[in-house]
């Protein structure tokens, strides 16, 4: 689908685009697409490289740097940027419930110092924040950005601290844009998929990354795929790169997205995690040739996070304010699920990709290195 507005830029005359947060999942796909785009030259920040890992261009400088302890860099790389495009933040519910004072550090209080260089530097901004902003709310049947209203849980269920500060956020960035200082765009992510997710964690470990890592670091060991109160809530998954063509979409049309909040997920694609370990395990199979040896294990959410951790389904996002722009999800729930597998299966199996291992899916990381350096960036957006 070609979005309405093509973008003027070229390659010799590019965007400059700084991507703060670029070595995690989303920035790291972010970059390798706008790389194929060619007419942005992309600024990279972030405290880890290993994402990144092969992507490169002339059109690409990377910093590794902690933006907490690099405040000159940072400035400079606002300063010098026409777009700020905000993808710091820890997205692990582990760290949600351990380290509620970290989460509120780092999703909030810098991410407000990173807003306010863009309004001394006058530049756009376009924040990533997360679906986990309505929260608890289940009335209606899609979650829609300018009139559902967000319900938390408790203050003693410290999940939601995560929630809040996202919440907080948007409302100081709203603010600022109401007053006239900003020019921003909020993306509500929802359950992104795809290689590079998070990092692969030993069979029958707890907490730690996303759903998704979780069943295929069991698949990988023959572990249990273990459903978190049972696996009933439900969450609408979306692949990479259409949440990479969303993101496009709103860089390119910064008059129609000025001051906007999108939600960015795929409708279609909404299952209930047990769905999720079947599809996989059925997957797995498609994939390998295999049957999978991993069994489904229940366990509480509090067994599996710790306490203070609070579950809730979600319901699926309204997309139609991004599909008036052009946009529109193209993977299925089959697709989505099947390349995001792909790429940690193929290097254990000669079943996908091509022979070494990078076909159109970018570059697989080991499937059996587990808990390597990517444990501390436990880093992204849900
Ligand atoms: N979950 C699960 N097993 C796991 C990891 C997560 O059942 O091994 C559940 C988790 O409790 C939640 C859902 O999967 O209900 C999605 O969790 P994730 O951390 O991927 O995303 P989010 O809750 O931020 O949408």
């Amino acid at each position: 689908m070609t979005e309405r507005v093509r973008s003027k830029h070229t390659e010799a005359n590019p965007l400059t685009v700084a991507i703060l947060g670029a070595g995690g999942f989303i920035g790291s796909h972010m970059v390798e697409h706008l790389l194929e785009a060619a007419r942005y030259a992309i600024v990279g920040i972030d405290v880890s490289s290993e994402k990144l890992e092969g992507i490169s261009g002339p059109a690409f400088t990377f910093h590794q740097a902690d933006v907490r302890r690099a405040p000159e860099l940072l400035d400079e790389v606002i300063r010098s940027a026409d777009v700020v495009v905000d993808l710091i933040a820890y997205a692990n519910p582990s760290i949600y419930v351990t380290d509620p004072l970290e989460v509120f550090e780092l999703n909030f209080v810098q991410n407000l110092e990173i807003a306010k260089r863009c309004i001394a530097h006058r530049k756009r901004l376009i924040q990533y924040s997360s679906a986990e902003v309505y929260g608890k709310t289940a009335e209606g049947t899609a979650y829609i950005e300018d009139t559902t209203d967000g319900v938390l849980g408790p203050v003693h269920k410290q999940r939601w601290i995560y929630a809040a500060g996202k919440i907080l956020l948007e409302r100081v960035l709203y603010a600022h844009g109401a007053a006239g200082n900003l020019d921003f765009t909020i993306i509500r992510p929802f359950n992104f998929i795809g290689s590079r997710i998070d990092y692969l964690v030993p069979a029958n470990a707890i907490g730690g990354p996303r759903v998704f890592p979780h069943f295929i670091s069991a698949l990988l060991t023959g572990g249990p795929l273990r459903l978190v109160d049972g696996g009933y809530v439900r969450r609408a998954f979306m692949h990479i790169a259409d949440a990479n063509r969303a993101f496009q979409t709103v860089l390119d049309q910064p008059a129609l997205t000025r001051n906007q909040i999108f939600n960015v997920g795929n409708p279609e694609n909404d299952l209930t995690i047990r769905e999720v370990a079947r599809l996989m395990m059925e997957l797995y199979e498609e994939l390998t040739g295999k049957r999978p040896t991993s069994e489904l294990v229940e366990i509480s959410g509090e067994q599996f996070y710790g306490s203070g951790y609070e579950d809730s389904s979600r319901l699926p996002p309204d997309v139609s304010k991004l599909r008036s722009l052009g946009w529109a999800p193209q993977h299925d729930v089959r697709a989505t699920f099947r390349d995001a597998m792909r790429y940690y299966l193929c290097t254990s199996t000669e079943s996908a990709a091509s022979k070494d291992g990078r076909g159109s899916l970018g570059r697989p990381s080991d499937p059996l290195r587990i808990e390597g350096a990517l444990i501390n960036s436990g880093l992204g957006q849900d």
